[in-house]
């Protein structure tokens, strides 16, 4: 489950109903049914000090893949239909590897030889250069670049919020200096105050490239620059770099830029007043003839990350074509680091619930179709996903490197944390992405070992003591009075979007279903250990999704795909305007790339295709989804704006009008 994106869909933690459900006796479901010992074996090891957290990249990742690969090969699943795919790395042919799908990873950044901070001033205690990681570091997210002795001057803030009427650039132009803002927002410590959204560094990059500045120095909150939280050289693979060079200075080093006394406390005090809680013109706090000279040189160190996809060819000579992808990622969040909420790091983050505990059921189901006597109709892939925690990385690679056809892939079905259920409660998300979906979910969470009335023509109330189930999908009009008999107190919600790998086949425009049991006290701590799982109440709900997909591959009629309710308001967000577009989250430079557009939606009307690259936006430049976000939250609805577009190595130019967000 991934921290950033867990944010900004908080609503899912508000929707779980206070009801408190009754909990039924295990469904009895012919055929195999899911074994909480073997849920609890493969929990166990994948939550083990010897994968230590499964961080992507890592060898305990590595190790997670293999374990999930052999189970893979040993319930017979294929690598691929027919010939060898493309993207599957071929290794000797009984190789569990066989089954890994490899994807490019950023695992880390390293600081290169030579980088470069000088200040420039004539005195003499300036003439070495600044010290690295005690006076400034770069960012991880840095591009590299070499600055002359360029002038220098304070940005406040450094935050232009349109909607917020704030700009630290008050419009003007730094052309060749280099921008130097506090950390922070006016709103100092306030967790959830407006300027929330634009305390990170990312935006003032943004901010500070649009303003023409030739770099950015942020100078560091902490006292220290070794505990400050920029120092820590991380890189989200999200994205890409920030297109210009971005550091992090000390406060010691702010002193020296800004005050002939070079007293710390006096330097910030002078520079938060400067930047003021409402705004401001920029302060001529700089000194005559000082200069500073930039290197920055980062290294990326990129490693293979991997998925892992197991198939289960479909029993019917037709709809074998089609597709059911199963899914849940392996990866954690190692010794810690970016997303943990541990207070210190360097301990393992064990990830048993997140999600060890999805994984375990994605190889209990796969156990139950490949064993089953009457194998589905349709073709069934249990996928295994890294690099969720970093952005569901692995999931937008595997969308846009397909192993199967999308367009035949007709549903996906993810589960995220399902081992910690309490009050017999668990959330379904992607309710909204196919009409079908409700129904469907209320019936299989029906208990067949209840006593369920079907009504039947005539009007006579019939017994129907076993099978329920089988009931319901045969498509009969049947349903049980429904306040009881329930296995489950379902929280059903509508989007398709949330915070974990279902979002990227989403974005695909392929129905989903997403389960999870919510947040606990554990949560991306190294205390979500195995032996908190829930492993009798994970086996049942592992039953309820075979059920579910032993539904929809009942069905003739594959689900049909709809555009849900989207539980990211406006207000969780922060943005005023709605496009309709559907972008393409893989990491890129070179403009955002849209893989569709709404129907009837401003995009659609504007004239905006799928495989549109934007490139400009509002007199914006957008590389990548940063810059493309970025410029969303300058607009307003009603007016009208011009959007440049790369079509068929085309740059084309569009009007659009962007409508209200509801
Ligand atoms: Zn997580």
């Amino acid at each position: 489950m991934n921290r950033k994106l867990l944010h900004r869909f908080a609503l899912y933690s508000l929707l779980i109903t206070a009801l408190c459900g009754l909990a039924l006796a295990q469904q009895t479901t012919p055929g195999i049914t899911p074994d909480p010992d073997l849920l609890r074996q493969h929990v166990t090891y994948l939550a083990s000090d010897k994968l230590a957290g499964r961080r992507t990249g890592s060898s305990g990742a590595s190790l997670a893949a293999d374990y999930i690969s052999r189970e893979f090969s040993r319930l017979g699943l294929r690598r691929s239909i027919g010939v060898d795919l493309p993207g599957m790395s071929i290794l000797e042919a009984d190789s569990p590897r066989r089954y890994q799908q490899e994807f490019p990873y950023v695992a880390g950044v390293e600081l290169g030889t030579n980088n470069l901070l000088n200040l420039n001033s004539g005195r003499a205690e300036d003439r070495a250069p600044a010290r690295l990681s005690e006076d400034w570091i770069p960012l991880g997210f840095s591009a590299n670049g070499k600055i002359r002795k360029a002038p220098y001057v304070f940005v406040g803030y450094g935050i232009t919020a349109a909607e917020l009427k704030y700009d630290s650039y008050a419009g003007r132009a730094l052309k060749g200096l280099v921008a130097i803002a506090l950390a922070g927002t006016p709103d100092g410590d306030k967790p959830h105050g407006q300027f929330a959204r634009y305390e990170e560094v990312r935006w003032k990059a943004i901010a500070a490239r649009n303003a023409g500045a030739s770099a950015l120095l942020v100078i560091a909150r902490a006292e220290n620059l070794k505990d400050d939280r920029l120092a820590r050289l991380t890189y989200d693979n999200s994205a890409g770099d920030a297109g210009l060079p971005v550091g992090v200075i000390s406060q010691q080093t702010a002193a020296r830029l800004f005050t002939p006394s070079r007293d710390v406390s006096e330097t910030m005090k002078t520079l938060t007043e400067a930047a003021g809680s409402t705004g401001l013109r920029i302060a001529s706090l700089q000194f005559k003839g000082v200069t500073l000279s930039l290197t920055i040189d980062i290294k990326r160190h990129e490693v293979t990350a991997t998925n892992v996809v197991g198939i289960l060819p479909g029993s019917d000579p037709q709809l074998k074509d089609e597709i059911i992808v199963l899914g849940a990622h392996y990866d954690h969040l190692g010794e810690g680091g970016e997303g943990s909420l541990a207070p210190r790091s360097g301990d393992i983050h064990h990830g048993a619930d997140d999600n060890a505990s999805g994984v375990a059921g994605l190889l209990e189901l796969a156990r139950i179709f490949s064993g089953q006597e009457s194998r589905p109709r349709r073709t069934l892939v249990f996928m295994a996903f890294s690099g969720e925690e970093e952005g569901l990385l692995g999931s937008n690679y595997y969308v846009n490197h397909p192993l199967m056809p999308l367009a035949n892939t007709i549903a996906m079905i993810n589960m995220d944390m399902i081992g910690r259920m309490k009050e017999n409660k668990l959330i379904i998300g992607g309710i909204g992405t196919a009409p079908d979906w409700r129904a469907l979910v209320e019936n299989a969470n029906v208990s067949g070992s209840v006593k369920v009335s079907a009504a039947v023509a005539g009007g006579n109330g019939v017994e129907v003591t076993q099978a329920a189930h089988s009931v319901v999908a045969s498509g009969g009009p049947a349903l049980a009075s429904s306040d009881y008999g329930k296995q489950f107190q379902l929280t059903l919600n509508e989007d398709g979007f949330g915070p974990s790998d279902h979002s990227s086949f989403y974005t695909k425009q392929i129905p989903v279903l997403f389960f999870w049991t919510g947040t606990h006290e554990d949560y991306h701590k190294p205390s979500d250990t195995a032996d908190k799982i829930n492993y009798g109440d994970e086996a049942r709900i592992v039953a309820l999704v075979a059920r579910i997909v032993n539904d929809v591959d009942k069905s003739d009629k594959r689900p049909t795909y709809a555009v849900a309710k989207s539980d990211a308001t406006g207000r969780a967000t922060g943005f005023r305007v709605y496009l309709g577009t559907i972008p393409n989250y893989s990491d890129s430079n070179d403009g955002l790339l849209l893989d569709g557009v709404r129907d009837d939606s401003p995009a659609a009307k504007a004239g905006l295709k799928a495989g549109d690259r934007i490139v400009k936006l509002a007199g914006r430049d957008v590389r990548n989804v940063y810059d493309y976000t970025y410029a969303l939250g300058e607009m307003k609805a009603g007016q009208e704006y011009e959007i440049e577009v790369l079509r068929a190595g085309e740059r084309m130019k569009l009007k659009l009008i962007p409508a209200a967000r509801k």
